[in-house]
């Protein structure tokens, strides 16, 4: 029988990118090999840590919420095979979404994706032309020249996020001076930790 690590699930307001404010099922999965220095969810990275969940456990949860989709996140997700857990949850008419630094090729079936790559273990290419929002997360200006870098690789009709790091007071600043000069790119907030939502 196919298991999953799981930390946590949740039901809240979607925080961040092109679904914000939706009502939300969040599954995080253990496990991350990316290991971004100012990472805040350190406690995922060793899946070990994480019980076992069968993914009927997972849809049942999920539907008892009725929230208007599911996020699979992580930790990085694609570390495992999703494909069994997206099947359930489709049997059961739930929508997708995934959240990924898309270190690792895709598995499962999403109606949604969202692509956060992390320089610290750069994406596979595979999952370039399959990113629903690019959301590039700015820790330090360098970041800036990396998310340029991966905007050129996703489909050009695609919204593209700069979201600040929570813990790096100038980058809203260093975010929206960029902007004003390449309107390609929009502001992602994480508009759960300013409302002291989950
Ligand atoms: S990819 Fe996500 S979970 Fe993994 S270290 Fe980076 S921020 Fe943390």
């Amino acid at each position: 029988m196919v298991t999953y690590p799981v930390v946590e699930t949740f039901h809240s307001l979607q925080g961040e990118g092109s679904w914000t404010g939706a009502s939300a099922f969040f599954i995080r999965l253990g496990g991350c090999d990316v290991h971004c220095p100012w990472c805040d969810q350190k406690e995922t990275w060793d899946a070990r840590r994480s019980p076992q969940t069968a993914p009927e456990v997972l849809v049942e949860a999920a539907l008892a919420a009725r929230p208007r989709f599911v996020v699979i996140t992580g930790g990085e997700p694609l570390l495992h095979d999703l494909g069994p857990l997206t099947a359930v949850l489709a049997q059961a008419g739930l929508r997708r979404h995934l959240e990924t630094s898309g270190a690792y090729a895709l598995s499962g079936r999403f109606d949604w994706i969202t692509l956060s790559p992390k320089p610290y273990k750069p994406p596979h290419p595979s999952l370039y032309p399959q990113t629903s929002e690019l959301k590039v997360v700015v820790a330090q200006p360098e970041d800036l020249l990396w998310a340029e870098d991966q905007s050129r690789q996703v489909p050009e009709n695609r919204p593209r996020y700069l979201q600040p790091e929570w813990g790096t007071a100038e980058a809203p600043q260093w975010i929206a001076d960029y902007i004003l000069g390449r309107p390609h790119w929009r502001l992602s907030l994480q508009t759960h930790k300013y409302l002291g939502l989950r």
